[in-house]
């Protein structure tokens, strides 16, 4: 019995040709890899959300959507009126839901590079085509290079993150809106970050028929719930919700984000002291003598002076503290780190970590 061979023979080839996403251990660790936020609840809040979870009939299947959570979402995405709030189970089903409507045979998605790990992948398991377009050296959008790719191809979806991941920068509005003026197909604005960024773009859904924004409640300290939306126009939410899954979303994270939105100030301060924190590392690092890119994140991607990410990188690592390593990433990503907000004690740490292997390797340089 040859399963192999019969996987092989079965599993579609863009299938076999992806990588399964893998999760570093973390346990123990500082953990500054995955955009998380330090903050948890203080414990009254705790303890009045775990009184809400009391309440959830686990017996029964989750309501639909329910409207409640989609008009506070709303209310703190800022969705212009007559539009459409969809619930998905993080950002990233939503991605796969917009591939699986607009691959259809030949189709192509169009992909700023370098950008969030998942498009290609997600993108590529539904049999779209992906056509790259490489971010200018400082990381802004090659606008030239965008006009070309959508002559050439005329892709039917744009996967566009701004605040954009693994770099942190915020493409200026204009350069977003001549993407729009080109584009052939749908755009879809990925605004996971806008919470630090403190400008959003989802009031421009009202005069771009192409748009559609993505957001996320992962990065505003509530990975866990796996709880992203989609604000769209009605005929696109039609048209999307047709390929969503019944009961995509499970009650315990409804219930979790209602409660959470039910204290969107206490969210929005921690967003707003991750950014505070954010401008204060960034000073930190450049003062180590790093190149720190401009983040309108909850991350900062820093190069390393050259031949030095490698060693960087393990001293951290030797010092538990975990970061996303670029340092043997082709350019322009090479030497590079991407490294989350975290606490002031963790950043004291990887401070003294950084400012250590850099010394280090200054006193052995010839
Ligand atoms: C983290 C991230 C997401 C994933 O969000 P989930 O809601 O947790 O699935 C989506 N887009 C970008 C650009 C991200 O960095």
């Amino acid at each position: 019995m040859d399963v192999a061979a019969q996987v092989a023979a079965l599993v579609r080839p863009e299938v076999a040709e992806l990588a399964a996403y893998g999760v570093q251990a973390a346990a123990g660790r500082v953990k500054l890899d995955a955009m998380e936020s330090p903050y948890r609840w203080p414990e009254p809040m705790v303890g009045q959300w775990l009184e809400r979870l009391r309440q959830v009939e686990l017996n029964r299947y989750p309501p639909a959507s329910p409207p409640a959570l989609r008009a506070a979402l709303g209310a703190w995405a800022g969705v212009p009126d007559g539009f459409e709030v969809m619930l998905g189970n993080g950002s990233d089903e939503l991605l796969q839901l917009i591939a699986l409507a607009l691959a259809r045979p030949g189709a192509c998605a169009l992909i700023p590079t370098p950008s969030f790990s998942m498009y290609r992948p997600i993108a590529r398991a539904v049999g779209l085509e992906v056509v790259e377009v490489p971010l200018r050296a400082d990381f802004g959008l090659d606008l030239a290079a965008l006009r070309r790719a959508y002559a050439d191809h005329r892709p039917a979806l744009t996967l566009l993150a701004s605040p954009n991941n693994p770099t942190g920068v915020r493409y200026p509005d204009a350069d977003i809106a001549a993407l729009l003026d080109t584009a052939t197909g749908l755009v879809v604005l990925d605004e996971a970050y806008a919470p630090f960024a403190g400008a959003s773009l989802v009031p421009w859904l009202a005069q771009r028929p192409n748009l559609v924004v993505l957001r996320t409640l992962s990065k505003v300290g509530l990975a866990a719930l796996r709880l992203g939306f989609l604000v769209a126009h009605p005929a696109w939410h039609a048209a999307l919700d047709r390929v969503r899954l019944p009961y995509n979303v499970g009650s315990l994270a409804l219930v979790s984000a209602e409660y959470a939105l039910e204290h969107r100030d206490w969210l929005d301060a921690r967003a707003a002291d991750v950014a505070n924190a954010r401008d204060e590392l960034a000073a930190e690092l450049a003062a180590l003598g790093l190149a720190v890119v401009p983040s309108a994140a909850n991350f900062l991607l820093v190069r390393a002076p050259a031949g030095q990410g490698a060693a960087l990188q393990a001293a951290l690592l030797g010092a538990g503290i975990l970061v996303k390593d670029f340092s043997a990433a082709p350019a322009p990503l090479t030497e590079c780190l991407r490294i989350t907000v975290g606490t002031a004690a963790e950043h004291a740490q990887l401070l003294r970590t950084l400012s250590r292997a850099l010394g280090a390797h200054t006193d052995t340089a010839p």
